[in-house]
């Protein structure tokens, strides 16, 4: 019995699907106009484990996550500049250009992290027409307007506006920041559909645009997320994942879409939301300049899969704070965590006593109870360690934690099959004291230690996921 925290309802609640045969799930995905932060990673992470916790269990899972790669302006506002079009002319090449660059470098850096592929990974710009066709409906049906500048939703139409967030319209009115756009008839209307400003106006046009029934534009940011899980999930999904900063306006603005179309609700059964990754006790964003990139990490010698490991460390309702040293300990462990799958790996087969077996099921139950109680990942984390410490014997503790692994995600079955043979004591300390050094950055230090592996007879051979030693 998975549960999990329902945002919509304020809720742990217990996971049942709407159809026990499918589970589908839907992850707003990245804005593709810079390189994703480690904090934008924490949130895809969690939809990881999500994902294959409910795979663990049995279920058949569709997982859709998107591509931004188009209207998502800088503020929530529907005001200001296009993401997109800002990033083109920071780096003076065009919208597409950009979003191709980035959209590449996303998929890379989610590989390294061993985030499971989505089954569908639509692209804004491939759904224009679906979403075109959205606003059309949600204006033939009453929900939208025309101004000056775009199509925008009337969210005094839809009665149950702000519904995640637990706000009224009215409550939600009086919160909203100073009018920026006199023509709207609520200040939380937002933008489904923009105008491209008049080129004759300052000369420069839009590097995408598309024509619509309304005139040249381009689709609002919440939009596509509407359309594209219509498209790939059908009008009702069971879970949508994101992190908290997304609640009240974007998550908000899509249920308000995807309802008012399709006439159906829940357009979402459980809502999912990550808490942030802090430096400093503030939220990691581009736009505070507070943040770290993948290749940040990797700069300073760390495993990407140090970086899911420290993840997992924390719970995903809570902030986590980065910090160099958190990382390092979290490498640590998982540089200890893989010794002990290799020594494991070559120990002989016994048969398992009633008493061992009994423990090989316990701890089973226990990894999956804190994995039911919304995704306890510390708690799953702690129970790999105490079957580390185990006296069941060293083939059915591996056995247990490549199947932890599956939902895990620590890659811990590549790097024990390609460990061959005993590896000394004395060799082992040299291994460590050398990952020590080098995730210091103290290089010099650690290759003569190499040296001194290597005039023992051993050779050290750097991969993505940590060091292999084997005899010359
Ligand atoms: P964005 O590209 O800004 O739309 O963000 C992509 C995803 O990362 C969204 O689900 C955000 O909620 C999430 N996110 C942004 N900043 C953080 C952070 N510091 N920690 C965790 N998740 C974040
Ligand atoms: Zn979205």
């Amino acid at each position: 019995m998975v549960q999990f925290y329902n945002t919509l309802t304020k809720k742990s609640e217990t996971f049942s699907p709407r159809d026990p045969k499918l589970v589908t799930v839907y992850c707003c995905g990245p804005t593709v106009y810079d390189y994703a932060t480690v904090g934008n990673f924490r949130t895809y992470t969690m939809t990881d484990v999500l994902v294959r916790t409910l795979r663990h269990f049995g279920y058949t899972v569709k997982f859709v996550m998107n591509i931004t790669d188009v209207g998502h302006l800088v503020s929530d506002d529907d005001i200001g500049e296009d993401k997109m079009e800002k990033g083109a002319k920071r780096e003076g090449k065009t919208a597409w250009d950009i979003a191709t660059f980035y959209t590449k470098a996303f998929l890379s850096d989610s590989r390294k992290l061993n985030l499971s592929e989505p089954d569908v990974r639509p692209k804004a710009t491939e759904h224009i027409a679906e979403q075109i066709a959205m606003v059309q409906i949600l204006l033939a049906k009453g929900y939208a307007y025309q101004i000056d500048d775009g199509i925008y939703y009337d969210t005094a139409k839809f009665p149950r506006y702000g519904q995640l967030t637990g706000q009224r319209l009215d409550e939600l009115k009086a919160g909203a920041r100073v009018e920026q756009n006199p023509q709207k008839r609520n200040p939380t209307d937002f933008a489904l559909w923009k105008f491209s400003p008049n080129p004759s106006a300052d000369g420069k046009k839009r590097d995408m645009e598309w024509k619509s029934p309304w005139g040249t534009g381009f689709p609002g940011w919440h939009i596509e997320c509407s359309a594209m899980s219509r498209k790939h999930l059908g009008d009702q999904i069971d879970i949508h994942t994101g992190g908290v900063d997304l609640i009240p306006v974007h998550h908000t603005n899509e249920i308000a879409q995807s309802e008012a179309s399709s006439g159906k609700s829940p357009f979402v059964r459980y809502w999912v939301h990550g808490q942030f990754l802090l430096v400093d006790g503030a939220k990691m964003a581009k736009s505070k300049g507070n943040f770290y990139r993948f290749a940040d990490l990797e700069d300073k010698g760390f495993d990407p899969l140090a970086l899911r490991y420290f993840y997992l460390t924390a719970h995903y309702r809570k902030p986590e704070n980065f910090t160099w040293e958190g990382l390092t300990a979290a490498q640590n462990s998982l540089n200890e965590l893989r010794k002990q799958l290799v020594l494991m790996r070559k120990s002989g087969r016994t048969s398992l006593s009633a008493e061992k077996l009994e423990k090989v099921d316990m701890y089973r139950k226990r990894f999956d109870e804190a994995l039911c109680d919304d995704m306890n990942t510390p708690q799953s984390l702690a129970v790999v360690w105490e079957v580390v410490k185990s006296n069941i014997p060293a083939p059915d503790k591996y056995d247990l934690l490549i199947d932890f692994d599956e939902v895990l995600g620590l890659k811990l079955n590549e790097v024990a099959s390609v460990a061959s043979e005993e590896i000394p004591e004395e060799i082992q300390v040299l291994v460590k004291k050398r990952d020590q050094l080098r995730i210091e950055k103290k290089f010099a230090e650690a290759d003569t230690i190499r040296k001194e592996i290597e005039s023992k007879d051993y050779v050290l051979d750097d991969t993505p996921t940590g060091a292999l030693i084997s005899r010359r």
